[in-house]
């Protein structure tokens, strides 16, 4: 990176502060954590602010404008839950490094990519860096891991940027597409009937598992449709309710359906999908069905010609000094919104892996936060073309 160089030390001080500000979701609170980090893009020479709303917080960082830039650097402020804390065997807000590891929740998703991306803005302004172009916005946003209700927001303000880096753990892999997610309520109604005489009724519970059955075939049928970085699409029941009590014929039962979808996949396509299983078995057991949709996130996929998935394979190929690997993010993430809503093209990259998110003794290794901080700083002056720099060769 020529002259550019990376403060480790605060790399690592800051991904431990931010993993300490407790911001698990549910609740989502964000506002702690918001307000620090708005200090520190403040000290950075950047303009920052907190947007807080119905309880909620987004941080935004920019060099320039606030509503508008040539390069956003996206990540998320709010964490999956803990969980039960005596299953950790590091306190989950502790933020303790051992062997090299930094433990904690959100150390991986995503608390690491934020220090790292701290640490790339650092390293330009140590470095005297002038961003040139329409500028740079850093922003943190709530809700990521559930209703996404902060990124929804700062693109709701009308916010647009040439390219986006979404900071999620892919372990350095160029990510350019990602699954979208369904997840479906199918409401089936029978005819309840004492269990004495179950010919008076119609069991829906029978239906139910006929559907979920069903969904399983169709799981079998769909693993032919391919896409070159994603695979397969998925296809699960993952719950089932029903009945009321053990002498009752149930007469109604729901089942929840999740499925994992191909960037050429929408949704009325699935829900037809679902519809044709329910119907078959409505006419077999005389039931009725209904299905609801909970949660929609379309899958996303960037043109592969797209100048900053050049600029982000150009910036791991320099610092790892090997051929980047280009693929898809197996995961649902705020991309979605980015390229489907406001058409910005985006690709998803950092440090850590998506196997410690979510788990118990979530971890991201040190050494991978520093590397992230020169790979983010190198798409910076990849894409914004500084006025000014040091050598950057
Ligand atoms: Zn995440």
């Amino acid at each position: 990176m020529g002259a550019l160089r990376v403060d480790e030390g605060y790399i690592v001080s800051m991904a431990s502060k931010l993993i300490s500000i407790n911001s698990e979701n549910p609740p989502g609170r964000e506002a702690e954590i918001a307000s620090f980090l708005a200090e520190r893009l403040s000290e950075l020479g950047l303009k920052a602010r907190v947007d807080a709303f119905d309880g909620r917080a987004n941080c935004i960082g920019a060099s320039k404008d606030f509503g508008g830039a040539d390069l956003l650097l996206l990540t998320h402020l709010d964490t999956v839950p803990a969980g039960e804390r005596r299953a950790w065997s590091t306190p989950p807000f502790g933020g303790v490094i051992r062997d090299g590891r930094l433990y904690g929740r959100g150390a991986a998703d995503a608390k690491g990519c934020i220090a790292s991306m701290l640490g790339a803005l650092k390293a330009l302004a140590d470095g005297g860096v002038e961003l040139g172009g329409g500028g740079l916005v850093f922003a943190a946003v709530a809700d990521e891991e559930a209703e996404s209700q902060g990124v929804r927001r700062l693109l709701g303000s009308g916010f647009r940027s040439r390219y986006a880096v979404v900071g999620e753990p892919t372990s350095f892999r160029v990510c350019v597409a990602h699954k979208g997610r369904l997840v479906a309520a199918v409401k089936i109604a029978g005819r309840c009937a004492h269990s004495s005489r179950p010919e008076l009724g119609v069991n829906a519970l029978y239906a139910a598992a006929e559907l979920a059955l069903g969904i399983e075939e169709l799981s079998k049928k769909i693993s032919g449709r391919r896409h070159p970085l994603l695979g397969s699409p998925i296809a699960s029941a993952t719950i089932l309710r029903a009945g009321e009590k053990d002498n009752m014929v149930p007469g109604w039962a729901e089942v929840i359906l999740d499925y994992r979808a191909l960037p050429d996949e929408d949704l009325s396509t699935i829900i037809d999908e679902f519809r044709r299983i329910a119907e078959e078995i409505d006419r077999r057991r005389k039931a009725r069905h209904e299905i609801l949709v909970l949660r929609w996130v379309p899958p996303s996929e960037t043109d592969p010609s797209s100048r900053i998935i050049e600029a982000a394979a150009e910036a791991v190929r320099t610092v790892l000094g090997r051929e980047p690997e280009i693929a898809g993010f197996q995961a649902t993430c705020d991309m979605s919104y980015l390229v489907n809503e406001a058409r910005i093209p985006s690709v998803i990259l950092g440090p850590g892996s998506l196997e410690q998110a979510h788990s118990v003794d979530e971890w991201v290794s040190v050494s991978e936060l520093i590397t992230a901080a020169k790979i983010y700083a190198l798409i910076i002056l990849g894409i914004l073309e500084p006025a000014y720099a040091p050598d950057s060769s």
